[in-house]
């Protein structure tokens, strides 16, 4: 692979005691090109603007997939990749859905690794800090015909992040729109899931709550996901998360959880769950926790639920009796190395260079 390393570092202008998320992004980016049937030109170069062809695919028919990981460091700034293994597989399921190449596994993780690698000090050391990882494929040719396109290309970018959403959300069951359908790609982290998601979050939002609880497109009586989270319910002393299925993500961090939940003698349930099951939870307080959960905000619980314009509190537990906040802990000391890690799920990074 080239290297090409940037004489212009801006790490110095970077404030790591105010991580602005998404605002500054370090110093490199990898970039990969498909192009004749073959993976080439895989390069690690200075962050900066890409040019197509107006033609390209990406801008007219959203040929777009992503995924979304972290870097961690320890107390001792070893460096720390979290189930990148489950990114690059997922990326690649994303990536077929929507008639792209796979990706390489060599071309993922050399990539990945030897990026994260040169851009180290970008990671914060705190812990709860991490890098964000957002690699992503685009469809980088193409004529205005519809269909898919010849050439694509694999980046991979990154930017410093303290863990964000840190405030309980009010959230709205929502009862119009969709997010997903049976078939579709909801499964998958295709850029137009979030394109189209933007609109009714954006109505929720004026109404004065922080994101929509999504529910089935054709009833909309079963609960989904959470924006762009799993969702959990601890309800009657269970832990209990929609099934993954074609409308749901299955996120790594949910399926973390659930591991560990499973592992720690929690009683775990992923079934189906309807609207009206959660409302009479609310309701008889027999629901004691809801939250949400993902690589961006790890986990984040609910304070008040919406639904048919009555809003519903949940109770209001003291944060050291959250078992959101227990599971959030447990993730985060996995991930900065400061507990054991029985998965095996922390890759640590070596020094390449
Ligand atoms: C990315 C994403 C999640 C969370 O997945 P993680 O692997 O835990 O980050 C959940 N739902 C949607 C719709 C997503 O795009």
């Amino acid at each position: 692979m080239k290297i090409e390393k940037t004489l212009h570092s801006r790490i110095k202008k970077m404030d790591f005691n105010n991580i602005d998320f998404g605002n500054q992004y370090s110093d490199h980016m990898f970039c990969s090109e498909f192009k004749n049937g073959k993976w080439k030109n895989s390069i690690i170069k200075p962050f900066g603007n890409i040019m197509f062809s107006p033609t390209s695919l990406v801008f007219h028919y959203g040929q777009a997939v992503f995924e979304g990981m972290k870097a961690y460091k320890d107390q001792n700034e070893e460096v720390f990749l979290f189930r990148p293994e489950e990114n690059f597989k997922r990326i690649n399921r994303s990536a077929v859905r929507l008639e792209m190449p796979s990706i390489p596994e060599n071309i993922f993780m050399n990539g990945l690794k030897q990026l994260i690698n040169i851009d180290r000090d970008w990671i914060p050391k705190n812990y709860g800090q991490s890098l964000y990882i957002r690699p992503f494929l685009i469809a980088t040719n193409g004529v205005l015909s519809a269909n898919p396109s010849k050439d694509y290309m694999f980046m991979i970018i990154s930017t410093p992040t303290d863990t964000y959403y840190k405030y309980p959300l009010k959230i709205k069951i929502e009862e119009k729109y969709s997010r997903s359908a049976p078939g579709g790609v909801g499964f998958t982290k295709a850029a137009g899931n979030y394109a189209s998601s933007f609109y009714p979050t954006r109505l929720a939002n004026e109404k004065g709550f922080d994101q929509i609880l999504w529910t089935d497109s054709s009833t909309h009586t079963m609960i989904e996901e959470s924006g762009t989270m799993n969702v959990f319910f601890y309800l009657k002393n269970k832990l209990i998360t929609p099934k993954f299925n074609d409308n749901i993500l299955s996120g790594i961090t949910c399926k973390s959880i659930l591991s560990l939940a499973e592992k720690e003698g929690f009683f775990v349930e992923r079934r189906n769950v309807s609207v009206s099951e959660i409302i009479e939870g609310l309701q008889t307080g027999k629901l004691k926790e809801a939250f949400g959960c993902g690589t961006a905000a790890v986990i984040n619980y609910f304070k008040t639920i919406s639904y048919k314009g009555n809003d519903f509190d949940l109770p209001n537990l003291a944060e050291k009796k959250r078992i959101s906040l227990y599971f959030k802990k447990r993730l985060l000391d996995i991930q900065h190395n400061r507990s054991e890690d029985p998965f095996g799920w922390r890759v640590p990074l070596k020094r390449y260079f």
